[in-house]
């Protein structure tokens, strides 16, 4: 018996902790993505539907109240999740070109050629960065 309320109170605790962490301690996402702060608002509108849902439950919600609601948040959930769609595909950004192994700037001393070189002409030192 003793063992069981332990069971108990040891999911009991870690419920309420997460519970808890979820609500507070958690930062900001960063945006990874162009379409994380979509995610976000999606994930904000299930949240939403769930609280109607309870709402309703309690008795705080009258039944046309909660339909109401739950076809504007559902409309908004399904523009969301569009525009989610329609970005994937098209949001693929140009790959910056890579730097050439020689340079017609020296990035010792700053001197400008007018053709690219392995050493400096001005300070003498190697025009690239050292790679290995
Ligand atoms: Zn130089």
């Amino acid at each position: 018996m003793i063992l069981l309320s332990a069971a108990v109170a040891l999911v009991l605790g870690s419920l309420v902790y997460t519970l808890f962490v979820r609500a507070k301690d958690l930062p900001e996402p960063e945006p990874v993505s162009p379409t994380a702060h979509l995610e976000e608002r999606k994930a904000q509108i299930y949240d939403n539907l769930r609280d109607l849902q309870f709402e309703l439950r309690v008795g705080k919600l009258s039944e046309a109240d909660y339909q109401a609601s739950k076809l504007i948040l559902q409309k908004e959930l399904a523009q969301v999740t569009a525009q989610i769609e329609g970005s994937g595909s098209t949001s693929v950004a140009p790959r910056p070109e890579p730097r050439p192994a020689t340079s017609n700037v020296c990035p010792h001393c700053g001197a400008h050629f007018a053709q690219p070189l392995k050493f400096c002409g001005e300070c003498g030192k190697p025009m690239a960065e050292a790679r290995s």
